[in-house]
């Protein structure tokens, strides 16, 4: 057995999911290591999604996706009023355009209910265009979802990794695990940056989960990348888009959808396309052509508005229907997998969950007492009081009415207070994920200098 710091449990993954185990886990009396390939939280998939935190509505019912949707929308809402995480009660409207979509949305609505939300409401064609002028004529009526919101996923998973490491969990960035080696009550993970040794393993390695699984010797699901590109339109478009505009939802997804975002943007995505590249988040020509002529045919205007950035995320799309989390108390083993397309919404369920089949398989979970207030993160949503607006803020610290990026008015306190953070960012896309700095119409064009230049 290879000698090194020994934990009680160590979870593999720091991405929303990962992220959220470990803050849950370090609720116990437990040593909890949280360790990443890369070199800052939530750099994967986490990173670049289309940021709604779902009702889990349109779920499968019966599945423990829909019961952790469910579950995980009202744990994380109430866990977002506590940190500051920015979130905004837009509600969704799924608008048909066919007949044989308009003859699906009364079911949609039953399936709602069997989901457990009952908050559905079918309109007519007629207050679809109330709810949404801007839409491209044609919508023959709609469905409309209340609660669907939207949501800041970077605060997010940066919310439970500083909470994590205030509750004592220690944060191993940069430690991709590439070999394991089981002893009789402890486990070797063996990562690039030396042995980190755990009595428990948690795998929360999203699109590596299926080739972490087969170090522990199973051989029972295989990830497939499946990408999605969105496009991000200007603040100018936000009025456009008041709420979530949903497709009826087919066997490949969800669709493409317009959505505000919580930053005053409003985004259209994502495509859908399976790879065999599981590191492939490149945007493409095609996905461009398609997302355009989506907008399009969806909302005419939309396209008249500029674009001030795309991007891709890669979905671990896996050949089951259902979230795959499966504990094994022989190996001392959890593997939480297939956390799909609504692992955000579901984090902080998924990390309860993971808990109880913890404790089911044998982990003993002693809650601790000496528990440190959550954290209050930086408010960076646009429909809340930020730093270059509070006169007492500025008064109190000047650095806070010193602009640096024009375009996000993102200040001089926030990118210090950032760079000073518990989970400080590792380079510039990290910092932007902060605070938003150089994510605006010029994208750094301006700022990017004297934002660099603050990091060195
Ligand atoms: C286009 C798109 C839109 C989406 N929209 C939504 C939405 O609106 N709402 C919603 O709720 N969800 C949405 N999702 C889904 C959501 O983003 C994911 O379910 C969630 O981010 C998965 O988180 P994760 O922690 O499992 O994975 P990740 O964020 O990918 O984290 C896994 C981590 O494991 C690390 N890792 C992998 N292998 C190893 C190894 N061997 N050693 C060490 N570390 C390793 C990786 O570096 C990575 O950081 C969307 C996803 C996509 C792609």
């Amino acid at each position: 057995m290879t000698e090194g710091p020994s934990y009680d449990v160590a979870v593999i993954g720091a991405g929303v999911v990962g992220a959220a185990i470990a803050r849950e886990l370090s609720g116990y009396d437990l040593r909890v290591a949280l360790l990443d390939a890369r070199d800052d939280v939530g750099e994967g998939t986490s990173k670049a999604n289309t940021a709604i935190l779902h009702t889990g509505f349109d779920a499968s019912p019966g599945t423990l996706e829909s019961r952790l949707v469910r579950r995980g929308y009202a744990l994380l809402s109430a866990y977002a009023e506590t940190t500051g995480i920015p979130v905004e009660r837009t509600g969704a409207l799924l608008v048909a355009w066919t007949e044989e979509e308009l003859e699906a949305l009364p079911g949609l609505r039953e399936k709602a209910v069997r989901n457990g939300y009952s908050h559905c409401a079918l309109v007519s064609a007629a207050e679809v265009y109330e709810q949404v002028p801007a839409l491209a004529a044609g919508a023959l009526g709609g469905l409309t979802v209340p609660d669907e919101s939207i949501i800041c996923s970077w605060t997010t998973t940066l919310a439970y990794a500083t909470e994590a490491l205030s509750r004592g969990t220690v944060l191993l960035l940069g430690h991709r695990v590439s070999s394991v080696e089981p002893g009789p009550c402890t486990t070797t993970l063996h990562t690039d940056r030396g042995p980190v040794v755990a009595r428990w393993v948690v795998n929360a390695a999203g699109l590596g989960a299926d080739l972490v699984d087969r170090l522990f010797g199973f051989d029972r699901f295989t990830v497939t990348p499946r990408r999605g590109e969105l496009l991000v339109y200007d603040k100018f478009a936000r009025p456009l888009a008041p709420r979530i505009v949903l497709p009826v939802p087919s066997s490949r997804g969800k669709g493409v959808l317009i959505s505000p975002t919580v930053y005053g943007n409003v985004m259209l995505g994502p495509t859908a396309e399976d790879l065999s590249d599981r590191t492939d988040t490149s945007t493409s020509a095609a996905g461009l052509e398609f997302l355009l002529a989506k907008g399009a045919a969806l909302m005419p205007r939309l396209l008249e508005e500029d674009v001030t950035a795309s991007y891709a995320g890669l979905r671990a799309a896996i050949d089951r229907s259902d979230y795959l989390i499966s504990a094994d108390g022989s190996r001392r083993y959890l593997l939480a997998g297939g956390i799909r397309s609504t692992g955000l919404s579901a984090s902080m369920a998924i990390a309860s969950y993971v808990c109880e089949q913890l404790m089911v398989a044998g982990l003993a979970l002693v809650p601790r007492s000496d528990l440190p207030s959550p954290p209050r993160m930086p408010q960076i949503g646009e429909a809340f009081v930020r730093p270059y607006q509070s006169d007492e803020l500025i008064a109190s610290d000047p650095a806070y009415g010193r602009v640096v990026c024009f375009c996000e008015k993102v200040t001089e306190g926030e990118i210090r207070d950032a760079l000073a953070s518990p989970v400080p960012p590792a380079g510039v896309d990290g910092l932007r994920r902060r605070t938003r700095a150089m994510n605006g119409r010029c994208q750094g064009f301006y700022c990017g200098a004297k934002v660099q230049g603050m990091l060195l």
